[in-house]
């Protein structure tokens, strides 16, 4: 499998990064640094996280050159309009101290002015300052009406799918319209990680649950982004190269699924 997946506009995007979310910023350069050592090109943050200096620091301070790591911030809901959503991005860019990221997202679907936002979106894009552009939290209708005005369509929906929440239906929306599918709390928060059946598979490869989802995720062509702030965890969510789960072992991940979200609802998120 190819690590990174190609988005509609030819972007390369790492399948496997770092999640950041309640990461203290103060401890962002580290867990930015030892997953950059580990081989991961990928971090995930958002202004609501409040760890985007860290993580630029992380990036600054590595050995790892700024053009071969794939940064994605997101525009936090009270941010949301036209020109409230140029500056968010303005301040986003400052914190972390780069001058472009790699994936700019709308981070839920504010009613009413997720499409202001996006018209801010496609300008920044347009500008270079964020290679590629997409959404978070979307669902179908969310997206279909957001395309009646987009003159760029998102190039990635980041929604919640672990094992016991697999959204079928939308990521089979979103590969119809080639929009890249990426989990976020794609372990269950940490919650799933007893559970047997993910347990007993891990065994027969000499892999633990985590590194067992991760390969789940990765094998149904959809981006995750495990968060660990630990170095050791860090490292193991990324030792996922070497071994496959059979097509048996996926059905009896899939069989997993209660529909069961452990974040908001994009439908009655506050
Ligand atoms: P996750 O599913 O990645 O689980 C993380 C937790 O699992 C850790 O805090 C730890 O308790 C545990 N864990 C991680 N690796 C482990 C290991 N190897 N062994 C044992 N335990 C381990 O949860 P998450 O942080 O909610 O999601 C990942 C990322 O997704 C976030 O950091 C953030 O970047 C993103 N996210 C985005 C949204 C959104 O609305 N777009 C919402 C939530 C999270």
């Amino acid at each position: 499998m190819d690590k990174t997946k190609t988005l509609a506009n030819g972007l390369q995007m790492p399948r496997l990064g770092l999640g950041v979310w309640r990461v203290e910023d103060s401890e962002a350069e580290k867990a930015v640094g030892w997953a950059l050592e580990a081989g991961y090109r990928m971090i995930d943050t958002a202004m609501v996280y409040k760890n985007e200096k860290g993580v630029g620091e992380g990036i600054r301070h590595s050995s790892v050159p700024r053009e071969d790591i794939f940064v994605t911030t997101k525009l936090w809901n009270d941010d949301q309009g036209y020109e409230s959503a140029l500056k968010a991005f303005d301040a986003s860019l400052e914190r972390l101290g780069l001058d472009y990221v790699d994936l700019y997202l709308i981070h839920w679907p504010v009613a009413g002015k997720y499409k202001d936002s996006w018209r801010a979106l496609e300008e920044i894009y347009a500008s270079g300052r964020a290679k590629a552009i997409g959404v978070s939290n979307f669902h179908q209708h969310h997206l279909e009406d957001l395309m009646t005005s987009a003159t760029i369509k998102p190039m990635v929906d980041q929604i919640e799918i672990h094992p016991t929440l697999t959204q079928e239906p939308l990521r089979a929306y979103l590969a119809s319209e080639s929009i890249a599918v990426e989990a976020w709390s794609p372990l269950g928060q940490g919650k799933i990680l007893e559970t047997p059946t993910l347990i007993e598979i891990g065994k027969k490869y000499g892999k633990s649950a985590a590194q067992v989802i991760i390969r789940w995720h990765l094998q149904n062509d959809i981006i995750v982004i495990p968060k660990s702030s630990h170095e050791g965890r860090i490292k193991e969510n990324f030792d996922v190269t070497d071994f496959e789960l059979t097509p048996e072992e996926i059905q009896q991940i899939n069989a997993l699924n209660i529909d069961e979200r452990l974040g908001s609802n994009p439908d009655s998120f506050d």
